[in-house]
């Protein structure tokens, strides 16, 4: 049984207990949120090495990266490495979306390796199977998912929604269809005159996604590739369509979460988002950003990273990275880094916004170290904590630079965290200033004059030799 049909029946499972003690609720909670499809927990019964996590929006807000390889780059050991690069830097998901070299052997490397989720693409495989796009069929499509769920892999997108009434929709759109998945399937229809066979077989793939506890990811072929093309006809009228395959895959027992754009502005952000869980009855949306323009290739990963916060405070569920490669090559294990840092924060930001318990608590614990001068306790809460570090020790490389009340950006002399706290009382309060007296009244030489000390350098001005023992005291000493 999967995990929907048995938080059903009422059961909370070994992974919904995994999944409550992870978010800090009530074990109760998660089964809810699973009976009633607003969570998914992507668990496949033949991933041995999972430790489970759940996606919807009444949980933390979730991130994934984009790992595989193509015909031009990649292979297993790279893959790997870009694996490791993913969980270490903090990804809920992964997925494996190679087009090329050894298919199988990255994918059961993958998941063999993985203790998060591990996402496909089957078509992919279906295209590189068949050599082209008009050969491929239907038994090959069951064929590939059927392999791939034996194989562990926990979600597949399905780009189901594509309907062949849909294609002409895109005619007149700027970038046409740029989802890899809706783009083979629409040349699939036209070459073979006939409907998506994804959608025709779709029953079929609910019965093998029930064997193995597989969740849906339903794709969005049709997602607008570019400002001028989102929100069009084409885009929500495939939003119908996975609307209607989420309420079938719930009745077969499937987990289903839904993908979303691509390149929105952010205008229209929150309104999307808030129109597919309407249409999907509150099924966890997945959004691949959006980038929120497109003008800034080699920083997509920032464009993107804006929109994703904004689709996230709106209520979607997990935020796919985009990395500063998009639109212009494969990345490699940096840009894996790159994007994640990016989406990690925009994650964590829409969960402080959003008022998510205990969100804030890491911001909180960290300005305190920051305030009190404990370089360590900031390096191990940052989010990247070797970048933290690296880049503090790039000017100030010393260990003794590691108990300064100052680093090199305002210098010793302009630290302002360390001329406030100097400036308070031992209370850490500011004095009130007493009835009568202005500052006005006072030269400015004198309000305005650093800490004694500050300028003491012995005519060496270079920061190695302050003497960071030096007391401060205040100016009125
Ligand atoms: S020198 Fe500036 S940036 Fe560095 S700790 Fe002080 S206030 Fe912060």
């Amino acid at each position: 049984m999967t995990q929907l049909q048995r938080a059903r029946e009422g059961t909370v499972t070994d992974a919904m207990e995994r999944v409550a003690e992870r978010e800090q609720v009530d074990p109760d909670f998660v089964r809810q949120q699973v009976a009633d499809g607003q969570a998914v927990i992507p668990a496949n019964v033949e991933h041995d090495r999972l430790d489970p996590m759940v996606i919807g929006r009444e949980f933390a807000t979730k991130v994934n990266a984009n790992i595989g390889n193509s015909d031009e780059a990649g292979g297993v050991e790279a893959e790997l490495e870009k694996l490791h690069a993913a969980v270490h830097y903090g990804a809920d998901t992964v997925m494996d979306l190679s087009t090329g070299g050894e298919l199988d052997r990255v994918r059961e490397t993958n998941v063999e390796h993985s203790p998060v989720p591990v996402g496909t693409v089957p078509v992919y495989e279906a295209v590189k199977r068949a050599e082209s796009v008009e050969d491929i069929t239907t038994d090959l499509l069951l064929e590939v998912i059927e392999k791939q769920a034996a194989q562990g892999v926990d979600y597949m997108t399905v780009h189901a929604g594509v309907l062949a009434e849909h294609l002409p929709l895109t005619d007149g759109r700027k970038t046409g269809i740029v989802s890899r998945g809706g783009s083979i399937l629409a040349q699939w229809m036209e070459e073979n005159g006939t409907q998506n066979p994804l959608y025709a077989a779709f029953e079929a793939i609910c019965e093998i996604f029930a064997e193995y506890d597989v969740t849906f990811s339903l794709g969005d072929g049709l997602r607008p590739g570019c400002l001028a093309d989102a929100g069009d006809d084409a885009q929500f009228a495939e939003l119908e369509t996975l609307g209607e395959l989420t309420r079938t895959a719930w009745d077969h027992g499937v987990q289903v979460m839904v993908e979303g754009p691509g390149h929105v502005p952010m205008d229209q952000i929150s309104g999307q988002v808030e129109r597919q869980q309407e249409v999907c009855d509150g099924a966890p949306f997945y959004v691949l950003g959006p980038l929120v323009t497109d003008v800034a290739p080699g920083y997509d990963h920032i464009t993107s990273a804006i929109g994703a916060t904004e689709a996230a405070r709106a209520g979607a569920a997990m935020l796919c990275y985009v990395t500063p490669k998009e639109h212009l090559g494969l990345p490699d294990a940096e840009d894996v880094r790159e994007g994640l840092a990016a989406y990690r924060i925009a994650a964590h930001a829409a969960d402080v916004a959003d008022g998510r318990e205990g969100a804030r608590d890491w911001d909180d614990a960290l300005s305190e170290a920051r305030y009190d001068f404990d370089w360590e306790r900031q390096f191990e809460l940052a989010l990247d904590p070797e970048r933290a570090r690296s880049y503090h020790d790039q000017t100030l490389p010393g260990d003794n630079y590691k108990e300064a009340r100052f680093c090199s950006m305002c210098g010793v002399e302009f630290c302002s965290m360390r001329i406030d706290r100097d400036a308070r009382d031992a209370d850490g309060e500011m004095t009130e200033l007493e009835t009568g007296t202005s500052a006005a009244d006072e030269s400015a030489a004198e309000v305005n004059r650093p800490p004694v000390g500050t300028h003491e350098t012995d005519g060496d001005p270079s920061l190695a030799d302050v003497d960071l023992g030096r007391e401060y005291p205040s100016a009125d000493d």
